[in-house]
């Protein structure tokens, strides 16, 4: 195996050198020579398995409308700013900050290693999304503060050690199982951002010699697996054999070495409902499974793509919230409306997500990106961007409540302009500009594909390398309709692909005016293969309609003892009725909630509203009897509880006293008595809300009848 990959690339030249000529020989007598295949987007040193889609650099898809004016808040909150909130921003990769020794502990002075992997990994790309020269240029000095130092005989990243010293060496194995290294993996995915946007040599040279220089380097990062991607896309780059040992040696089924917390992620688990699985702290479940998918582009093992996609399905199945991230706070669990997930997980949940889907192509892993980053992603920050939650929960009624089983605990609940530890300040810094990075993808037959939508303008090239430029003017997912038109440079044949939103049942394409035919393919996507010249219009449209979805609140049965190890989880029989009942509505890929008004401060309720209801329905479907409302949007886009979509659903008012022990009554509610209308928004919008509802017992039976 090992010989056979390091022979990828050549064979892969060969192969298409072969075809160009083979393709001549037979046409030589009449025809001419036909042009080889360039993928526009493809590297030169890439191995034979291809992921679906290719992404962009950072900088190809920019923002634009509400989107741009909340990433103008994340510049002007965070992420241009992060050296004010706390020194260990400016301690980061810093030239004269180097730990050795007991020192390399994150709790010992080594933390800023993680929190600069964070934060310049956001710093970058959102940089490039806005073609912001002042945060490229602040991402260039502190990523060049460590390219100017790294040399082969250094650790990874890390500099100023001596991959000969055995004391540094050992100091490193013994920071938490080479915790140092998880850290340097951070700093590779910024770098490999960086010079995607830039193409500078010098940042590529860093990621070269970090990764080259020690064929055992990936492997010996034993707590997960944050380098393997950032080496793996340093490999397609360069051609570095130095980095292709180390890849080898990191899949290498037949080494010994590997953690059995890594190597238990190598093979897809059972979905079986009944089936036990240990549970694990998310951030490291995120980056232990996430990276098998890059196991597949290297070794070609199909196995190692369903492992990861399996891994990410059990996820979904066992512990996904309402707002499309999962129990998080911090080990993951059973569903619970008073569960959090910790803003380390908001971002590592984006980012697992944009490279799955970038790998599988699947379109229901773009549902999942967009489910997230609309609903949990705002709930991370306040409006202005300068303030954040260590944990976000479906409902929150007062700040410091509900109370977290690690980390800050109830703390971690509040809007503060940090949080300790610092990871959460960091990581945040990720969500915003991965999501917008990822809307668009390329693909190998140098068309373009539409994964995620918003408004956005994408600046790519197209078939024959034709520079083309997609605006797509939407209010989306605040409306149903996004209006692209297209420009190319000059007419051009390409194919573009566009995502068809799951929740979706009647989709509409219209090309220039005429209807299109839409054919979903087995991946949630349409394909359009045609000449496109200036001016051409594409319009999508995509009705939504409102989905009440019933579960039950199972949080009493997860880990809160507070201790950080592993609890075993059962993956619930599909129509488990254990626990307390709840429904959560949803409109398009929008959550929806009850607000309870901030007032002065995204830490301080209206104690006047009243909030005390439960879901109830009138009809025979399950959220027919809601209303729809619309106004325009505000002129300037920050998450308002005036928000632009607005839903009138029934609710009954009943007796519910939420604690920590009891966040929902344990049954459904008796029908009698008048129901009244309440107006719900879109959860991202609110900061104390209800959005798992007690239920009537009539939205239950509608609930249990739909389901059968
Ligand atoms: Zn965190």
């Amino acid at each position: 195996m090992k010989s056979q990959i390091q022979l990828l690339p050549f064979l892969c030249c060969c192969f298409l050198t072969i075809y160009g000529t083979t393709v001549y020989a037979r046409s030589a007598v009449k025809q001419k020579k036909p042009k080889m295949e360039r993928v526009n987007y493809g590297r030169p040193f890439e191995p034979l398995t291809r992921p679906a889609f290719i992404a962009l650099p950072p900088g190809a898809v920019e923002p634009e409308g509400w989107l741009r004016d909340w990433c103008i808040a994340a510049r002007d909150g965070y992420t241009g700013h992060m050296d004010e909130y706390d020194d260990d921003f400016k301690r980061a990769w810093a030239a004269d900050y180097k730990m050795t020794g007991e020192n390399l502990l994150w709790y010992k002075g080594a933390w800023p290693y993680e929190g600069g992997g964070y934060w310049f990994d956001g710093l970058v790309r959102l940089g490039y999304a806005l073609h912001d020269e002042g945060l490229i240029q602040q991402a260039k000095r502190r990523l060049y503060a460590v390219a100017d130092h790294v040399n082969p005989n250094g650790i990874s990243f890390l500099w100023w050690l001596n991959k000969n010293n055995p004391e540094d060496q050992k100091a490193v194995a013994s920071a938490l199982e080479g915790w140092p290294l998880w850290a340097c993996g951070l700093l590779g995915r910024s770098m490999t951002g960086y010079y995607e946007g830039s193409g500078d040599k010098h940042i590529l040279k860093a990621l070269e010699t970090a990764y080259s220089s020690d064929p055992d380097g990936l492997r010996k990062i034993t707590g997960n697996m944050s380098n393997p991607w950032p080496a793996f896309d340093t490999y397609t780059w360069t051609g570095n054999k130095g980095i292709a040992d180390a890849l080898n040696a990191m899949f290498d089924k037949n080494r010994p070495g590997l953690k059995p917390n890594l190597n238990r992620y190598r093979t897809a688990p059972s979905l079986k409902p009944g089936t036990t699985v240990a549970n694990q702290h998310m951030v490291e479940f995120l980056e232990g499974t996430t990276p098998w998918a890059v196991a597949y582009l290297w070794t070609g093992d199909s196995s190692y793509l369903k492992a990861a996609m399996g891994w990410h399905d059990l996820l979904e199945r066992v512990a996904m919230q309402p707002t499309g991230v999962p129990v998080a706070d911090e080990w993951y669990g059973l569903t619970g409306a008073f569960r959090g997930t910790e803003t380390c997980d908001v971002a590592g949940y984006v980012w697992s997500q944009s490279e799955l889907l970038a790998v599988s192509g699947e379109g229901r892993v773009a549902d999942r990106l967009e489910r997230a980053f609309f609903n949990a992603g705002p709930a991370t920050v306040s409006r202005d961007f300068k303030t954040h939650v260590y944990f976000q929960s479906p409902n929150r009624f007062v700040d410091k409540s509900p109370n977290f089983p690690h980390g800050p605990m109830a703390e971690g609940g509040s809007y503060q302009a940090k949080h300790l530890p610092l990871c959460c300040t960091a990581a945040l810094n990720r969500i915003v500009p991965y999501y917008v990075t990822n809307m668009w993808m390329a693909t190998y037959n140098n068309g373009l594909a539409a994964t995620c939508y918003g408004p956005c303008k994408v600046t790519a090239l197209a078939g024959d390398s034709v520079p083309v430029e997609i605006t797509c003017k939407t209010d989306y997912p605040f409306n149903e309709t996004i209006e692209m038109s297209v420009k190319p440079e000059k007419e051009a044949v390409f194919p573009l692909f566009f995502h068809i939103p799951g929740w979706c049942a009647n989709p509409e394409l219209n090309i220039n005016g005429s209807v299109i035919k839409i054919r979903r393919n087995a991946k949630g996507f349409t394909c359009v293969n045609r000449r496109w010249k200036a001016g051409d219009t594409v319009r999508l449209h995509f009705p939504m309609t409102v989905s009440v979805k019933t579960g039950h609140d199972n949080s009493l049965y997860g880990p809160f003892d507070g201790a950080h190890k592993p609890t075993l989880i059962t993956i619930p029989e599909k129509n488990s009725t254990q626990g307390a009942p709840y429904a959560s509505v949803s409109y398009g890929p929008l959550l929806f909630a009850l607000p309870i008004p901030d007032t002065k401060d995204a830490n301080t309720p209206d104690s006047t509203t009243k909030w005390n209801y439960a879901l109830d329905a009138q009809g025979k479907l399950l959220g027919a009897d809601i209303r729809v409302e619309r106004q325009a949007m505000p002129d300037k886009w920050d998450w308002p509880l005036s928000s632009p979509l607005k839903l009138q659903v029934k609710a009954k008012v009943c007796d519910w006293n939420p604690t920590s022990d009891k966040p929902l009554p344990a049954t459904s509610v008796a029908n009698e008595g008048q129901s009244e209308s309440i107006t719900l928004i879109p959860f991202g919008c609110t900061k104390f809300r209800v959005s798992m509802f007690p239920v009537t017992e009539r939205v239950l039976e509608l609930s249990e009848s739909e389901k059968h």
